[in-house]
């Protein structure tokens, strides 16, 4: 399976987010070719701040493996991770994430803060970003946009 083919995955995850009414980010990750776990943004449907693409998805693909260290893990996700996330990346001992656009408020690998700057005493993360970017930065786009016309249309009624 090639970076592109699981970021198009990635790709419908946020899709189905977006469906849902939920911000449209979507993850997944492939562990020796193989997908083995998909996740998509819940913050509306849990009514939890931390129900982010990345970090459901860590945790199911744990749960798979019957492994929390995910070392031989790639995670890709439509859009950069926050802090959060780019902690749990680092806690699951993830071997690799790839992502795909920037997230100028909340994103932790440069946009907002650089985790990455710091390198950590025991396990480093090979971080690859800006695949896929402009699929992911336009469904964002069109996301809010829509919801914009929505919260104007409201007002009028
Ligand atoms: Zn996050």
């Amino acid at each position: 399976m090639t970076d592109n083919e699981a970021m198009q995955l990635a790709l419908e995850q946020a899709r189905a987010a977006y469906r849902e009414g939920e911000v449209p980010i979507g993850a997944v990750i492939v562990c020796n070719d193989r997908v083995i776990a998909e996740a998509h943004n819940e913050v509306e449907k849990q009514q939890d701040a931390s129900a982010h693409a990345e970090l459901l998805c860590l945790q199911r693909a744990a749960r798979v493996l019957g492994n929390w260290r995910l070392c031989e893990a790639t995670l890709y996700s439509t859009l950069e991770p926050c802090a959060m996330c780019a902690g749990a990346i680092i806690l699951y001992r993830l071997k690799r994430i790839v992502w795909g656009a920037r997230d100028v408020r909340q994103g932790a690998h440069g946009s907002w803060v650089d985790l990455t700057l710091f390198p950590h005493p025991i396990h480093r993360v090979v971080v690859q970003d800006g695949l896929l970017e402009e699929e992911s930065r336009l469904l964002m786009q069109s996301f809010f946009r829509e919801r914009r016309e929505h919260a104007k249309h409201r007002t009028h009624v």
